[in-house]
């Protein structure tokens, strides 16, 4: 694990951000407040699991500590770029099999399908689930080159995903850790093991570039 002082997706506003703390009042009650949450661990980093994670059925936790997140987010970054195509926010996601399989890779098409939930997220977990005829995608490891949104973090519990792996932080809107931590909410019944840091930099500047240029395209405007 990385000391927690070098972790970008570790803002300082979080607890300000963050859930009531457990015990202030009825609905507090049982609510873990983030500060006690296990941050995302750092890659390169630690290949086990940490112990918030509930080993999933079916299949062996060795089997899927060697899976290469590295050229999974290759492939995210490349579906990232493809985003640029329709004037997209330049977000990638693939989807991992538990043997490390690539099994659905696409990127943000919010605008290209004037839909808001056509984030990279929810259309890789949609197709792999019609392609599968079961929702449940146990096993299944999401890796994807921005922090997630409540919207995707949320799916992704729903879909039972093992793991989520992603490149840049979100200070903004992230579901995962910077503002929320949704997949390892303990009131929920399921949790996801979270790897933070992926190729960070490389997602991070396409983002910038992205936003900077719209920048300067509506300052010549
Ligand atoms: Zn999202």
């Amino acid at each position: 694990m990385a000391d927690s002082t070098d972790m970008q997706c570790q803002p300082a506003g979080i607890r300000n951000c963050g859930p009531p703390e457990a015990g202030r009042s009825a609905e507090g009650a049982g609510f873990e407040p983030a500060r006690e949450l296990t941050p995302p661990t750092r890659f390169p980093g630690v290949r086990t699991r940490p112990d918030y994670a509930i080993p999933p059925r079916g299949h062996s936790v060795e089997a899927v500590n060697d899976l290469d997140f590295s050229t999974a987010m290759g492939r995210a970054l490349a579906e990232a770029q493809s985003a640029l195509e329709h004037g997209d926010v330049p977000v990638g996601a693939v989807l991992l099999d538990a043997s490390g399989t690539t099994v659905a890779a696409d990127h943000n098409r919010r605008e290209e399908h004037d839909d808001p939930t056509a984030h990279a997220e929810m259309l890789v977990i949609s197709r792999r689930a019609r392609d599968l005829g079961d929702w449940r995608l146990t096993g299944h490891t999401l890796v994807v080159t921005l922090e997630p949104c409540p919207m995707c973090a949320g799916a992704a519990v729903w879909a039972r995903l093992d793991r989520i792996v992603y490149g840049a932080p979100d200070p903004k809107a992230g579901g995962v850790w910077s503002l929320y931590n949704i997949p390892q909410d303990r009131r929920l019944n399921h949790r996801c093991e979270v790897v933070a840091g992926v190729r960070e930099e490389e997602c991070s500047s396409l983002l910038r570039d992205f936003f900077e240029g719209r920048r300067r395209g509506d300052a010549d405007r």
